[in-house]
């Protein structure tokens, strides 16, 4: 059957469907075999089912529920054993019935697909209060470092409403940064999930207004190691994970950042008072100067930033000549995140990106 001369698409899926046929009408004797079985074992256990046909569980617990809920001789079955109905479609309306729909809902299965019948049985699901206090007494957000801290994981478990309220307010932010096309939808929930932390920590998303006190983090530098590796090993932020040369760049430019040198292996000894990297009159001096991101076509204004052109730490400094206002977006995603830099050769206001690894 495999040295078929080539088809065209329509017919393979003319001859996929006639297959699905046969599943249907095997389907449809294994399910007269098993409510043979329920008669006398009305608890025969999906599990064992499982095992005995080397199928997934979801498919013995499938098979299970269309021989409780299908009556021999019903419809159901006969457009099962005809083919016109695949067994994916009965165990939906099963499982529909199986939650108690009445006879005129279960009847809309018809005119649905199968995932429109599931949304139709996740409808008719009940949920008391007690299974709602469940799902509440399990709310949880985990949150861990990787083994050698570079990465931090986060995992929530939430009940369904504060699950929406959390995506929404997600999905609101990440509308509230420029457009980028090349961000997934995950890349964009957590640009959004840390742009609404920066908020939360600096009491607002205007960054030029003064924080709530003191710095948002705190950096402490292994001066020996940082220098001879090029800021690689040696950084850590206080209580948090290793951070490597990028951010260390972008803590450099970072208003709220304090900055605490340790000299010695162990040995605190030139920790200084809280280091505002760039001053703050300077940072409002360029924020003025400015007007908003100067990276060329963004109109965004949401938390704007100092970036220095030329890094510090490749001996860049604080000459209003090197330094530019950029969004937050432009800043923590585009410049520090991807590893693009600021042709330094273009327009105060009309700065052009250059991509990482290439030279202007
Ligand atoms: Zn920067
Ligand atoms: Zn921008």
């Amino acid at each position: 059957m495999f040295d078929e001369p080539i088809m065209s698409r329509e017919e393979v899926f003319l001859a996929l469907r006639e297959c699905e046929q046969q599943v249907a009408a095997v389907r449809a004797r294994q399910v007269h075999l098993l409510r043979g079985l329920l008669r006398r074992d009305p608890d025969p256990g999906a599990d064992e089912l499982a095992g005995a046909l080397d199928v997934s569980q979801h498919t013995a617990r499938d098979l299970l529920e269309a021989a409780r809920r299908t009556p021999e001789r019903s419809q159901t079955i006969a457009k099962l054993e005809s083919g016109s109905w695949s067994f994916d479609r009965v165990a939906a309306v099963a499982a529909l019935v199986g939650v108690g729909a009445d006879d005129a809902t279960v009847a809309q299965a018809d005119e649905r697909d199968i995932a429109g019948i599931r949304r139709l049985r996740a409808l008719q699901q009940r949920i008391t209060r007690r299974t709602e206090h469940e799902a509440h007494s399990k709310r949880s957000v985990r949150s861990w470092a990787s083994l050698d801290e570079s990465v931090g994981f986060i995992h929530a478990e939430l009940t369904g409403y504060d699950w929406r309220v959390v995506t929404k307010a997600l999905e609101d932010r990440a509308d509230l940064l420029p457009r980028d096309t090349q961000a997934t939808a995950g890349q964009r929930r957590a640009d959004a999930l840390v742009a609404l932390s920066q908020d939360w920590l600096s009491g607002g998303s205007d960054s030029s207004t003064t924080s709530r006190g003191g710095p948002v983090v705190t950096v402490i530098v292994d001066a020996a190691l940082a220098s001879a590796t090029g800021a690689e090993a040696g950084v850590m932020v206080a209580n948090g994970p290793r951070v490597g040369p990028e951010t260390m760049d972008r803590i450099m430019c970072a208003g709220s950042v304090e900055v605490l040198v340790d000299t010695g292996p162990g040995v605190p000894l030139g920790v200084g008072p809280t280091t505002r990297v760039i001053p703050p009159k300077l940072r409002r001096f360029i924020l003025g100067r400015d007007q908003g991101c100067t990276v060329d076509g963004c109109q965004s204004n949401y938390r704007l930033e100092v970036h220095h052109i030329v890094p510090r730490s490749q001996g860049g400094t604080n000459d209003p000549a090197n330094l530019v206002t950029l969004c937050w977006w432009h800043h923590h995603v585009a410049i520090h995140g991807r590893g693009m830099r600021i042709d330094p050769t273009s327009p105060p206001h009309r700065r052009q990106l250059i991509p990482a690894g290439r030279s202007p």
